[in-house]
């Protein structure tokens, strides 16, 4: 075989699914989520996996740590990051949105809107192509708190079923953009290790019926 070749995946609930359809494609086998572990290395495969948080991924593979990973496209599109996006799995299917109170579900365009998100990149850009004042409130989890307390107006977050909005008595006020998770790669990777990273293409192309 030849040299090494890494894959970074996220943890947690994306990952559980990027792990799975891994395994379904014949690769992955050693990985345990479960394992305090952050490295396996698949000796048969000459493939090391490296086990990182979500929006991390982008940097392993951007640097060429790791020459591909599985991430969501809001990873993605927060990152603005030089990558390159292979292909879409079909699965950690959500949206970008901007959600408030119910009763406060009226963005005034001539007012400053204080925005908490977990995405300070994505939602400066979405609200100056809107015209939208804005002051960002950055957050780094449970952002759905923040209109509840008053220490924003609206927040722009990821949502999968809504159950957490409802939840919290919030509301999407205008979904802005559909994601799922995407397979990168590391530019000189995908120009140096291409064969391996088609073959990989397959085998994901492959189980993708299967798995979603
Ligand atoms: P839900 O209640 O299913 O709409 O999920 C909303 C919560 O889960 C929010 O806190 C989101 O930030 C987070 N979330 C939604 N979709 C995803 C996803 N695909 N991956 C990771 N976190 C997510």
């Amino acid at each position: 075989m030849n040299s090494t070749f890494t894959i970074a995946l996220p943890k947690g609930r994306l990952g559980d699914v990027a792990l799975k359809r891994l395994q379904a494609a014949g690769m992955a086998k050693e990985v345990n989520p479960s394992s305090r572990r952050l490295v396996f290395n698949d000796v048969s495969q000459a493939i090391r996996y490296m086990i990182v948080k979500p929006i991390d991924v982008i940097t392993y593979v951007e640097q060429g740590v790791a020459d591909i990973g599985i991430i969501g496209r809001d990873g993605i599109l927060e990152a603005e990051a030089d990558i390159y996006e292979l292909m879409d799995l079909g699965f950690g299917q959500c949206r970008f949105a901007i959600a408030g109170l119910k009763d406060n579900m009226k963005i005034q365009k001539d007012e400053t809107l204080r925005v908490a998100t977990k995405y300070p990149r994505f939602t400066k850009t979405y609200f100056k192509n809107k015209g939208q004042k804005i002051i960002i409130i950055p957050l780094n989890g449970s952002v759905e708190l923040a209109p509840l307390v008053g220490l924003s107006d609206v927040i722009v977050d990821i949502v999968e079923t809504g159950n957490t909005l409802k939840a919290n008595g919030l509301e999407i006020i205008t979904p802005i953009q559909d994601i799922s998770a995407k397979l990168i790669s590391n530019r000189a990777s995908y120009r140096f290790k291409y064969e391996r990273i088609r073959h990989i293409i397959r085998l994901l192309d492959q189980t993708k019926e299967a798995n979603t």
